[in-house]
């Protein structure tokens, strides 16, 4: 089914738009220098809606600055208090992520809505394996996919009944069969976009597979209208593994894809120390192109040849193509990393931005 389109600023999740990346500052938001700083480094690498952690009145009052003072749809995410939702809606946030299963008061979660509904602006509201309820747990205590969906529904139909339909879903466990049940339940029940993400997925490494594991089913089903990678650590490489996600299935094209041969007996050049320095260097490149770095001539040439800019390696040197033609041979292989990012800078020049 077709999602309900909300509107985050300028940004459309659902509605056939397609999949948005989302980030959160892991700065004290109170820290404006700070949190703006990691806002506009998150935006360069090509988030498209950000949230900030509200957790007092002093987060509340840094706000109206940082929205003045950054690019893309910021979101509250407010956790008890009525009050900081109020504040953060007065402040011209674009999106609030609450719980309203934990403001209690339906006198408090109704002018939080009503206020909301003024301002045009959406709430995603959600489960989090971590923080349901215990009324939605199963008989030993545990999260379980159906409380879950359960918990969701019960804080969506209070926002119902206040006539309330900009509603974005999440349902984040930290395992991934529960994510994927959990998805897998609710699109049937509700037109609303959803928001998806593997909660607490863990350190760079392991949570980037995580992630691309339970994400990658999703949207491959095509479950998912906003995204978010849970990374410990700086949140840049949140929005670097999700576009790699959206790459691989071919849903969004920001950014450079790499095609790196694994290296085997025929290889003659440090391919690894070369293709490591190229995407270090090239981590800011948004425009949609295909590098291949290969080590021989094996599978090298027919990669390198149908990539936007190709590497072949020989004996300690390189061959590399440019859009299929050899632009320069026998590269000494110390030369070989500038050489290729010198060209692939010329080359995204020329494609412009995603
Ligand atoms: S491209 Fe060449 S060096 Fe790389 S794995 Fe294949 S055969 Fe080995």
């Amino acid at each position: 089914m077709t999602r309900r389109a909300v509107h985050v600023g300028g940004v459309m999740i659902g509605g056939g738009a397609p999949v948005t990346v989302q980030s959160m500052t892991n700065t004290d938001t109170r820290d404006v220098d700070a949190t703006v700083a990691q806002i506009n480094r998150l935006h360069a690498a090509g988030c498209e809606i950000v949230r900030v952690a509200v957790p007092d009145q002093q987060a509340a009052a840094a706000l109206p600055e940082i929205k003045q003072r950054i690019s893309i749809p910021l979101v509250a995410d407010i956790h008890f208090s009525h009050r900081l939702a109020l504040a953060a809606i007065a402040a011209g946030v674009d999106k609030l992520r609450l719980n309203p299963g934990n403001i209690t008061d339906p006198d408090k979660i109704g002018a939080v809505v009503e206020a909301a509904k003024a301002a045009g602006i959406p709430i995603r509201v959600g489960a989090n394996s971590g923080s349901l309820a215990p009324e939605f747990r199963g008989p030993h205590g545990e999260a379980t996919a159906e409380g879950m969906v359960q918990s969701a529904l019960r804080e969506v139909r209070i926002l119902e009944e206040h006539d309330f339909r900009d509603i974005v879903i999440s349902l984040k466990a930290t395992d991934v069969p529960m994510t994927l049940t959990a998805y897998h339940m609710i699109v049937h029940e509700v037109d609303y976009p959803l928001h998806v993400g593997i909660t607490e997925a863990g350190t760079p490494w392991e949570g980037a597979i995580r992630s691309a594991v339970g994400l990658g089913i999703l949207l491959d089903e095509g479950i998912g209208d906003t995204m978010r990678v849970s990374l410990t650590g700086d949140p840049v490489e949140e929005v670097r593994v999700a576009y790699a996600i959206l790459r691989a299935l071919g849903l969004r094209t920001r950014g450079i894809t790499y095609r790196v041969c694994p290296t085997c007996g025929r290889t003659e050049i440090d391919l690894l120390k070369v293709a490591t320095a190229v995407q270090a260097a090239l981590v800011d490149v948004s425009a949609p192109i295909t590098v291949a770095m290969m080590g021989c001539v094996v599978n090298g040439v027919g990669e390198a040849s149908e990539a936007d800019v190709g590497l072949v390696g020989g004996a300690h040197v390189g061959t590399i193509y440019v859009r299929g033609e050899i632009a320069q041979r026998n590269v000494p292989e110390d030369h070989l990393a500038d050489a290729m990012i010198t060209a692939v800078r010329a080359l995204a020049a020329e494609v412009g931005d995603d």
